[in-house]
């Protein structure tokens, strides 16, 4: 039932946005070049050195954009210094020629950090409902568990499967079945708790991850079981529509003893509550319980 093993596709932007800062260098180095050779000509011509100071600024842009910006604007000042004594009529172009070179500076690193974020946040989401994706679950998961295992505590996992889903997408389309599991993302997300995780397990199965005893398991399993019945789905048109959810629920270590058996054990849960007739919450008996302590 649960499709284990599914691993998460790295962002596909992410050789796009490779591809497009090395060309971006690229263009940095042929610009430099014609640049140095500009300022060949002028330090030959002119027998003047402070054009050289734009070696280090562009050297340091190149390698650390922050301390390039810095080495920048410390030059700038100089530069200003020294063009105010000789030639007043120069200080217009100083400034405006280091405003622009540090507009292009900053703008290039806003476009950096934007790319870097969006990068970080698709490899982490599931871009369908927003909520985290499976990868990003199982290494919560990894941690939670060892947290568990050093300081003691629990790791409950309530997992969610959408009751005939296929039935939906083939009653109502596709689109409307991704509307569907928008709205029960909606509520997992809007009824968790802050320290809980919330995320989209699989196709139509959804998981939550609670640092919590089994029993604090059950009492939030009921309730999102409920919410999830009661929440609209919009067909259009001003009418509407609900889905329901079979739940599972266990607890590590109080009935799983690593994490394939939580896995497991909640999965086996889930389908228990399929076969006793959906829509409705199944939790280890306690004489499993105790065959796993
Ligand atoms: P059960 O109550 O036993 O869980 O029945 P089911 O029909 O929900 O389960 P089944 O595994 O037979 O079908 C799951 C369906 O979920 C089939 C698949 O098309 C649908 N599904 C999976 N991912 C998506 C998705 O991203 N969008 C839509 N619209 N449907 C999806
Ligand atoms: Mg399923
Ligand atoms: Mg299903």
């Amino acid at each position: 039932m649960l499709k284990k093993g599914k691993s998460v596709t790295p962002a596909a932007g992410s050789l796009d946005s490779a591809l497009a800062s090395r060309k971006l260098k690229v263009l940095l180095l042929v610009g430099a070049c014609f640049f140095g050779l500009w300022l060949a000509i002028t330090i030959f011509s002119q027998g003047s050195l402070w054009p050289l100071l734009a070696v280090p600024i562009i050297a340091g842009a190149w390698f650390f954009y922050e301390i390039g910006a810095v080495i920048a604007v410390g030059l700038a000042g100089l530069l200003l210094v020294q063009a105010s004594l000789e030639k007043p009529g120069t200080i217009v172009l100083a400034l405006a020629t280091f405003a622009v070179l540090g507009l292009l500076l900053g703008w290039g690193q806003r476009r950096q950090r934007t790319a870097q974020r969006q990068m970080m946040r698709s490899s982490l989401t599931d871009s369908l409902t927003g909520l985290f994706n499976y990868g990003h679950f199982m290494r919560c998961l990894d941690s939670e568990i060892s947290r568990a295992d050093r300081y003691g505590g629990f790791v409950t996992l309530v997992m969610f499967d959408i009751d005939h889903f296929k039935l939906f997408n083939d009653r109502y389309g596709h689109e409307k079945g991704n509307e569907a599991l928008r709205a029960v993302a909606a509520v997992l997300r809007r009824e968790k708790r802050d320290s809980d995780i919330v995320a989209r397990y699989g196709g139509e199965e959804f998981v939550l991850m609670i640092p919590e005893d089994e029993a604090a398991g059950v009492e939030t399993a009921g309730r999102l079981r409920e919410a999830i019945a009661e929440a609209p789905v919009p067909l259009g048109g001003g009418s509407m529509t609900g889905v329901t959810v079979s739940v599972g629920v266990a607890c590590y270590p109080a009935s799983a003893g690593s994490r394939e058996e939580l896995l497991d054990k909640v999965d086996q849960l889930l389908y228990s509550s399929k076969r006793r007739g959906r829509n409705q919450v199944s939790v280890a008996s306690s004489r499993q319980r105790l065959a796993a302590m």
